[in-house]
């Protein structure tokens, strides 16, 4: 099934992340609890009306509303963006700062078509998962037996 543009492009987040391979979003998408796996399910940082599930807080711009993204920001990029950047480049293979500064060179339309293909999967054109490399269709069983859900498996 496919997703309308305008509601693809809301499951990017401020910081630069695309909520659409994120573990939390798949796991709902995929209704994994129905087969076995026990995850929390998240609709995507601004569809659930959060904003940013990791800098809101701590981020007075994001919490009034000054900046859509993070890259239209003064302070781009912050220390607190620059922090979670790096966990996710070492542990995740996706940077949100790289994202940000895509976005903001290549336009929406264009970085999205760069994330489809880029977490594709092989086998059913379905998507990859940041946080572990696993399809939610293809690979359910594998995501079943592993205790870590949010783990690459080299
Ligand atoms: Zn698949």
């Amino acid at each position: 099934m496919e997703m309308e543009k305008n509601e693809r492009a809301l499951l990017v987040a401020p910081c630069g992340m695309d909520c659409a391979i994120c573990g939390a979003y798949l796991a709902g998408k995929h209704d994994v609890k129905s087969k076995g796996v026990r995850m929390p399910y998240c609709k995507g940082c601004r569809p659930r009306g959060k904003m940013c599930a990791f800098l809101k807080k701590r981020c007075p711009t994001l919490m009034q509303g000054g900046v859509e993204f993070c890259f239209e920001c003064g302070s781009f990029p912050c220390g607190r963006l620059r922090t979670i950047d790096k966990r996710y480049r070492e542990r995740y293979r996706t940077s949100l700062i790289g994202n940000s500064k895509l976005l903001r060179k290549i336009g929406m339309g264009a970085f999205l078509r760069k994330q489809e293909k880029e977490w594709r999967c092989a086998k059913c054109g379905g998507t990859i998962c940041c946080h572990n490399g696993l399809c939610f269709a293809c690979d359910i069983y594998e995501l079943r037996k592993r205790k870590q859900k949010y783990r690459w498996r080299e």
